[in-house]
């Protein structure tokens, strides 16, 4: 993932964005998915940058190689699960990629993952894609380390209506 990504998703089931959730595994009869044109408020805008320029500053040294091993989730039988703020930032992405429709991705890895293995849309890539690095590249931030940060995406995701994180596509597809 990285060319542009230094990142991934949280991959500890002690972290709430990411519970392991299986990732869909794409089928003949599954539908390609349009994105819709939400609007993410200013307010919530602000809040959802701000958060991430937070956990810029408080990086931590990772060694990412950029293999985008974190982006197959059928490998890694996880999926990054997104509040409802990311999930309409990320689409601010997918539709600044000029992306038309979202579609399943054949081997069951992230539908935002390039064929070259870049992510289309890494400065709005969702917080567990930043915050997760595979093993090789030093672990996945402690959950002490962004707690207050998952706080501020919990109280934004309640503000805008939603219901807690959901895995990638479906919070996509919902936001
Ligand atoms: S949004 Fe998808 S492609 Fe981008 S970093 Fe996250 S898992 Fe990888």
């Amino acid at each position: 993932m990285r060319v542009e990504s230094d990142a991934g998703h949280l991959t500890d089931t002690a972290l709430a964005w990411c519970k392991g959730v299986q990732h869909d595994r794409p089928t003949a009869s599954m539908p390609r998915r349009r994105p819709k044109s939400p609007q993410l408020p200013p307010e919530a805008l602000a809040e959802i940058t701000a958060i991430y320029t937070a956990l810029e500053q408080r990086a931590l040294p990772r060694a990412c190689t950029g293999q985008a091993g974190c982006c197959h989730f059928r490998i890694t039988g996880r999926t990054p699960q997104l509040t409802r703020g990311e999930a309409l930032y990320a689409m601010q992405g997918v539709r600044a990629s000029g992306r038309r429709e979202i579609r399943p991705h054949p081997e069951g890895a992230c539908p935002l993952l390039a064929k070259d293995g870049r992510c289309t849309i890494y400065r709005h890539r969702p917080f567990g894609c930043r915050t997760h690095f595979c093993q090789a590249a030093g672990g996945m931030y402690p959950r002490r380390h962004v707690a207050d940060l998952i706080q501020r995406l919990e109280a934004l995701d309640e503000k805008l209506g939603g219901d807690g994180p959901h895995p990638l596509e479906k919070a996509l597809t919902q936001a």
